[in-house]
């Protein structure tokens, strides 16, 4: 009697999996509960470890990343891309090995006499990551965004002679409207332009300011340079009768460069390897979809890997960005195992080169593995791993895509979830996703909002430390509903069709 009434329970709770099975047929939930946030832990761990030296793009460090996150595509069963050599997708990326610390050393005003100061790396300085080799000293020289532009009428070095100096500057650049007018200050908004700059007027060395450790700058052979923090750059205003925290405000305001000698010597001495013809990596999985048809299209899902390496030390990039690239495995491993299969194709892209320079998406959309037309969107994560809540950029542009990823959240996740449109920046792309928009791909960017623990930004203590795992456990169920919810959409249409 007992074991009858067991055989009713079960049989009922059978039939009522089913039913729930039924109501939610567009996800397999064995699938969906099998992403846990302790394997997307256990990724970011992985990929934030000493081991891969910061993932620094072109380095073996990166390269041996590269290959782990292919042997985890392999083992689930999702293919290397067609075209793509095994896994990787290459490009040259040249890089540079920082091999110590290095210092930098503050000198005394004249009449004070004494001693240098030697600054504290971490957290006063960071060695240039693309520093020349050698020892640079001299009188620091502040030249605001560093900065000619003559059909602009603005030049930080008007009147100013930096031969033999260290030019301090800051990033950016005066014009602070994101409209037309932003994209002639275009050119003079990438870092290297500045150093470019700095070092054809003579200047010996160059100090940058913010600790931001940053690879998106050039390697000029024996230009050394490091970054400072912004209380150090006050320090050397301090006999100068005016506050470096003064400084932009006032050249925005007037737009006008505001340059001064600080009558401060400094002297910078940096260690490096200069690799210039190393190559770098894309690594590419992808679901074929099972519809005969409908498996032409695509959607894309990708995420940078790289990080900013080892300046000094292991900056070892867990938010930014083993987060979402443990997000994506996530979704892939469960999208690998469904029962419930894609009938359009799903690409998983792992990007290198980004913190160089976007050199990974740039190779993706001049070489794409997959025809741009047939691509339904691109969406792209970056920093997914510390909050409470989600935010889709560009649903709002796409809502026949986003409405799905909307309805996995409604159903199964009950986060915060916002959107927004597609928004033209008229500045220098500065994500993975944005080179896709700027190449004619319906982008979106997944976001984590509502941030719980301290954000360390290319900073080394962006370690798994910062990491919720909960939301990325999440951002990884939201992609695996959503993607199946776009894939499986026999009404939706490509955009352009
Ligand atoms: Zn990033």
């Amino acid at each position: 009697m007992k074991l009858f009434k067991i055989s009713i329970f079960i049989l009922l709770l059978t039939a009522f999996n089913g039913l729930h099975a039924q109501q939610s047929g567009s996800v397999d939930l064995k699938a969906f509960h099998g992403i846990s946030s302790h394997d997307l832990l256990d990724y970011a761990a992985e990929l934030s470890s000493d081991q891969y030296g910061g993932r620094l793009s072109g380095s073996p460090g990166y390269t041996a990343a590269a290959q782990w996150v292919a042997g985890r595509l392999k083992e689930w069963g999702v293919k290397p891309a067609a075209g793509s050599s095994g896994y990787f997708q290459h490009f040259p990326n040249a890089w540079t090995e920082v091999l110590n610390p290095g210092s930098v050393l503050i000198f005394p005003a004249k009449e004070k006499g004494g001693n240098p100061i030697a600054l504290k790396f971490p957290d006063e300085y960071y060695p240039g990551s693309n520093s020349g080799s050698g020892t640079a000293e001299g009188e620091v020289v502040y030249a605001g965004f560093g900065i000619t532009a003559p059909e602009l009428g603005y030049d930080d070095y008007a009147g100013m002679d930096v031969r033999g100096k260290i030019v301090m500057i800051e990033s950016g650049v005066p014009y602070t409207q994101n409209d037309k007018g932003l994209a002639q200050w275009e050119p003079y908004s990438y870092h290297r332009y500045k150093f470019q700059r700095a070092r054809e007027l003579g200047a010996a060395g160059l100090l940058y300011v913010g600790l931001t450790a940053n690879p998106n700058t050039s390697y000029l052979e024996g230009f050394v340079y490091a970054h400072i923090a912004e209380d150090i750059a006050e320090e050397l205003f301090r006999d100068s009768g005016k506050t470096f925290a003064g400084m932009k405000p006032e050249i925005v305001k007037a737009m006008k460069p505001s340059s001064l000698s600080l009558k401060r010597r400094v002297a910078i001495t940096a260690t490096t390897r200069h690799y210039p013809e190393a190559l770098s990596c894309n690594v590419v999985g992808i679901i074929e979809g099972t519809d005969p048809l409908l498996k032409e299209e695509a959607i894309i899902i990708g995420g940078h890997l790289d990080g900013v390496g080892s300046p000094g030390m292991v900056f070892p990039g867990a938010l930014d960005n083993a987060s979402g690239v443990a997000d994506i495995l996530g979704a892939a491993r469960a999208l690998a195992m469904s029962e419930v299969k894609p009938l359009r194709t799903v690409i998983f892209i792992f990007f290198g080169g980004e913190e160089c320079g976007l050199y990974g998406a740039s190779k993706f959309v001049e070489d794409p593995l997959w025809p741009k037309e047939k691509t339904v969107f691109m969406m792209n994560l970056d920093m997914v791993g510390n909050g409470t809540g989600f935010h889709l950029s560009g649903g709002l542009s796409h809502p026949d895509i986003y409405r799905h990823f909307e309805e996995a959240n409604r159903i199964y996740l009950h986060r915060d979830l916002r959107s927004s449109e597609v928004r033209q920046s008229f500045g220098r792309p500065r994500t993975d996703g944005a080179v896709f928009e700027k190449a004619g791909y319906p982008t979106l960017g997944l976001w984590t909002t509502g941030s719980v623990k301290t954000v360390y930004y290319h900073h080394p203590l962006d370690n798994i430390d910062g990491l919720t795992p909960e939301i990325m456990e999440d951002a990884a169920k939201l992609l695996y509903t959503g993607i199946l919810g776009v894939a499986n959409d026999r009404t939706l249409k490509l955009s352009g069709n």
